[in-house]
C-alpha cells in the first residue's frame, strides 16, 4: 500500500469526499498515522461496493479517532461546519480537498446544468475548502498543510472528460495561486493528481481502459485507492516542509 511512515498524532485532518473510494483510502491512512480525522462528505456509507462500513466507524475499529460530518462541499457554509468540527479536536492541521463527481459528457453535450453541478464539487469545492481551512489555521496561528485532489485530465485532454477537465485544470491553478499567497502564512498548498483509479466514480466513465495493460504503454495496471494515500501523507508531512505549490503524478506513469 502507498503510504510512508509519517506521524500526524495530536493532528486533525479534514478529507472531504472520505466514504469512498481515493478519500476513504487517504482518510484510513491519516487515521493509521495517528491524526484525528473529520470525514467531511454528503453521504457517510460508502460507495465502493467491497466497503461497507462508514469511514469513521472502520477508523475508530482500528484504534483511532474520527468523525463524520455530513457535507455538501459546494455550498462553502457546510465546509465551514466541517471546519468548526474539526475545532473541538484542536482545529484543522491538514485540509484535503478530494470530493469529486463525474459526468461522462461529450463536449458539445455539456449543459450548463452538468457544468455547474461538476464545477460545483470539483473546483468550487476544493476552492473554498481551500480558504476557509488556511482562514481558520491562520485565525489560529499555526502552520498547515493543503491537500488538493487534482487528476492527470487536468493536463492531458480525453474525449468527454472536457467540463471535468476544467475542473481539475482549475484545481491545478488554484493550488499554486493558494499557495503563493498564503507562504507568508506557513501553509502550503499542494495537489495529488491521480491516473485512472478503480472507483465508483469511474461508472460510466468513457476511456481508453482497454490500453491499460497493453505492452508499452504505460500505465501497466489499473490503480486502485491504495496507491494514493503516500502521496498525500507526504505532502502534509514536516518531510515535505519546502514543498508548495506542486503537484505529484500519481498515475503509474499515464502522463508520460
Ligand atoms: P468516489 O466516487 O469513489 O468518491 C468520491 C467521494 O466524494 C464520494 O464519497 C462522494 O460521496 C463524495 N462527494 C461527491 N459529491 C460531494 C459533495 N458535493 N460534497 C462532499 N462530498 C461529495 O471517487 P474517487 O475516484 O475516490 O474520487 C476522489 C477524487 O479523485 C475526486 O476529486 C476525483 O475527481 C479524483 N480523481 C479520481 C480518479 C479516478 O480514476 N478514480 C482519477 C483522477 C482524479
Amino acid at each position: 500500500m502507498g503510504t510512508i511512515d509519517a506521524d500526524f498524532t495530536g493532528e486533525t485532518v479534514v478529507v472531504t469526499g472520505g466514504s469512498s473510494g481515493i478519500g476513504r483510502a487517504v482518510a484510513t491512512a491519516f487515521g493509521d498515522a495517528g491524526a484525528t480525522v473529520i470525514n467531511a462528505d454528503v453521504r457517510a456509507a460508502p460507495k465502493d461496493v467491497d466497503a461497507e462500513t462508514p469511514t469513521h466507524e472502520a477508523i475508530e475499529e482500528r484504534g483511532g479517532t474520527a468523525a463524520f460530518v455530513e457535507t455538501d462541499v459546494s455550498e462553502p457554509t457546510q465546509i465551514e461546519t466541517a471546519i468548526e468540527a474539526a475545532r473541538e479536536f484542536g482545529g484543522v492541521d491538514v485540509m484535503v480537498n478530494n470530493a469529486g463527481v463525474h459526468r461522462s459528457l461529450g463536449f458539445l453535450d455539456v449543459a450548463p446544468e452538468d457544468f455547474d453541478a461538476v464545477h460545483g464539487v470539483n473546483l468550487r469545492g476544493a476552492f473554498f475548502g481551500t480558504q476557509l481551512a488556511a482562514r481558520d489555521m491562520i485565525h489560529r496561528g499555526v502552520d498547515g498543510a493543503i491537500v488538493n485532489t487534482s487528476s492527470t485530465t487536468a493536463e492531458r485532454a480525453e474525449r468527454n472528460h472536457s467540463h471535468y477537465a476544467a475542473t481539475k485544470g482549475g484545481v491545478q491553478m488554484l493550488t499554486r495561486s493558494a499557495a503563493l499567497e498564503l507562504d507568508g502564512h506557513g501553509i502550503r498548498v499542494n495537489a495529488v493528481a491521480p491516473g485512472p483509479i478503480a472507483t465508483e466514480i469511474r461508472e460510466g466513465w468513457s476511456e481508453e481502459a482497454s490500453e491499460i495493460g497493453d505492452s508499452g504503454s504505460l500505465p501497466s495496471r489499473a490503480g486502485t485507492p491504495a496507491d494514493l494515500p503516500g502521496a498525500y501523507l507526504y505532502l502534509a508531512s514536516e518531510g515535505a516542509s519546502y514543498v508548495t505549490g506542486e503537484t505529484v503524478w500519481v498515475d503509474g506513469g499515464a502522463s508520460l
